[in-house]
């Protein structure tokens, strides 16, 4: 590509709205631009790296047996209401009507529409196990779209869904696509971890995460520096601590005035004691009304433990007006001895003596609390977020590490919750009929496409990875015009082009200043730079953008190098 004839509008400034340096560097490098909230135009430069990780996803996936297919992007809400997710999914599903005032959805995942077809098409377990897949846009009406196309509410999404007659069928297909997700991200040149994650409103049974690592992900990935236990902090599972045998005399209950005093640092500085004697109750909200959990007052509650120990169908904070209308008690004062609602405690809360708890009434807490003896728990479980040095619940030695992570990829085995809730059964070899055990597995392109940009960046732009590099060198001359540099320009451009490597040729009329700075805004792997004092000597300056160094290079013999040279760039 001639960079005159390009369409790459770089600018010197980045979005005012931008917050990560992906979201930033794929619009001053001409990338994307946007046309509304979470809605991206994507211009030719990152159509270039987005096809590139497609590419790579789609040889992965038929790696392993893999069909492509192409599903429509509007479903009927029929669909949904039989899977029981039109209710659900709530408001992050875009509801359409068509000029018949049907209603329908602009599909956020596909799981309905495959489970509809293979319902009409599979019958028998002979055409099993089947595994397809597709590469298209969602939309999800995300409350908070963010950082360009790593959390937008259009994007691109590789998902794919198998389709099995028993257990061990789709055990097998989850062990390969570990695989073909781990050599997916790997051959993106991503530095990504493997992590045990929650499965969501997508349902199911099993699930892992593909975290790239970066400071700027929106997810905390806790795992253990002794073992291979790695896991979402919202999942990662806390270890159960050992019971604490109770002192000789147990305090008895006592109400104390404690004025104003709301938060555990409040309280602490005012009991004078430490954060690990009190028991903080935090009101959350589910289908069925309002709960309370119990942690430890120097714990955070992790409100995905506590939805699945109950089993509800959603769960969260609860708004403090609908806690103070619903209980006549002000926050910052409530506590579980005598509440009027399900309690559910944190293993460590049951493990604790004389402990400190909100009374129930304004600027009062209770003293001397004793958890079976004053209060009465639905359930004990591990709801508290584990932190960065608690002990690996897995080994004996380890520690957790916390990190943040961007979630690139996510594989569910989902069991029978869409093949029986949608009838898609099948005749095994007795002839009898079961529904078919299912997995899906999706690939954000455009967040993986962002998550290298987070991982391999400078102050001066983008270091692609090789094979996501919307080009793979750029050919810089120090002046086009003059004659024997276009000449040797177009030699290079003519012999690179035959080597299949994908070449901008930057004949623009600017400045060398210029031509280098967008060179390196692009991030391009190789320049190769020519001018006239070292075509002279019959030499071309070939400048690595990772590493900066540069080499001169026999003109043209030593073209014939750059393939090898890209590979270990
Ligand atoms: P998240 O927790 O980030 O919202 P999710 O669990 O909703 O993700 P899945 O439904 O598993 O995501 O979707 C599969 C993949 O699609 C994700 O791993 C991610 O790479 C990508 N993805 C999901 N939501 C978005 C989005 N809003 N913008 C861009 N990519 C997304
Ligand atoms: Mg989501």
């Amino acid at each position: 590509m001639y960079y005159s004839k390009s369409f790459i509008p770089t600018l010197k400034q980045s979005p005012t709205d931008a917050e990560v340096v992906s979201h930033k560097l794929m619009v001053r490098a001409g990338m994307i631009r946007q046309l509304a909230a979470g809605i991206y135009s994507i211009l030719p430069l990152g159509l270039r790296v987005l096809k590139k990780v497609e590419q790579i996803i789609r040889e992965e996936m038929d790696r392993i047996g893999g069909q492509e297919v192409f599903l429509p992007s509007i479903q009927p809400a029929e669909l949904w209401q039989e899977s029981g997710r039109w209710e659900l999914y709530g408001k992050e599903l875009m509801r359409l009507q068509d000029r018949h005032d049907r209603e329908f959805c602009y599909g956020p995942t596909h799981e309905e529409v495959i489970t509809d077809i293979i319902r009409r098409e599979i019958k028998s377990y002979r055409q099993l196990p089947l595994l397809t897949y597709q590469i298209q846009t969602k939309f999800r009406d995300e409350v908070r779209p963010r950082f360009g196309v790593m959390r937008g509410r259009e994007f691109m999404m590789k998902d794919a869904y198998s389709f099995h007659a028993d257990e061990t069928s789709v055990q097998d297909m989850y062990e390969n696509m570990k695989q073909a997700y781990s050599n997916t991200f790997r051959r993106c040149g991503l530095d990504f971890k493997m992590v045990e994650a929650d499965s969501g409103t997508i349902g199911g049974s099993f699930s892992h995460e593909f975290m790239v690592l970066a400071d700027s992900g929106e997810d905390a990935v806790a795992f253990c520096d002794a073992c291979d236990y790695a896991s979402n902090v919202e999942k990662a599972a806390a270890r159960i601590p050992a019971p604490v045998p109770p002192p000789k005399k147990l305090d008895d209950l006592k109400k104390i005035p404690t004025p104003g005093k709301k938060s555990v640092e409040d309280v602490t500085k005012f009991l004078k004691v430490s954060p690990q004697q009190i028991v903080k109750t935090i009101i959350l909200e589910n289908e069925n009304g309002l709960v309370a959990g119990l942690v430890r007052g120097d714990r955070q509650i992790n409100p995905v433990k506590l939805k699945n120990l109950i089993g509800c169908d959603w769960l969260h904070h609860a708004p403090e007006s609908l806690i103070t209308s619903k209980t006549k008690i002000p926050c910052g004062f409530i506590g579980p001895v005598k509440l009027d609602m399900k309690v559910y405690a944190d293993h460590e809360v049951a493990v604790m003596h004389n402990f400190v708890t909100g009374a129930n009434t304004k600027d009062a807490h209770y003293t001397g609390v004793q958890f079976e003896r004053d209060i009465k728990a639905a359930q004990v479980g591990d709801l508290h977020e584990v932190q960065e040095g608690d002990p690996c619940p897995k080994c004996d030695k380890g520690r957790y590490q916390v990190k943040r992570g961007i979630e690139v990829g996510h594989i569910f085995i989902l069991g029978t919750k869409y093949s029986s809730s949608m009838k898609a059964n099948f005749l095994d070899e007795h002839g009898k009929e079961n529904p078919m055990i299912m997995g899906c597995y999706g690939i954000g392109v455009g967040r993986t496409a962002a998550a290298a940009i987070e991982q391999n960046h400078d102050d001066k732009g983008i270091i692609w990875p090789a094979p996501l590099a919307p080009f793979q060198v750029v050919v810089i001359p120090v002046k086009f015009e003059e004659h024997s540099q276009r000449a040797a320009c177009e030699e290079a451009y003519k012999i690179l082009g035959e080597l299949g490597i994908e070449t901008l040729l930057d004949d623009r009329p600017e400045r060398l200043g210029v031509k280098f700075k967008d060179a390196e805004l692009l991030g391009i792997p190789l320049q190769i730079i020519i001018g006239p004092k070292n075509l002279e000597n019959g030499q071309i300056e070939i400048k690595s953008r990772k590493t900066g160094v540069s080499e001169l290079i026999d003109f043209p013999a030593g073209l014939q190098d750059i393939p090898n040279r890209l590979k270990n760039s």
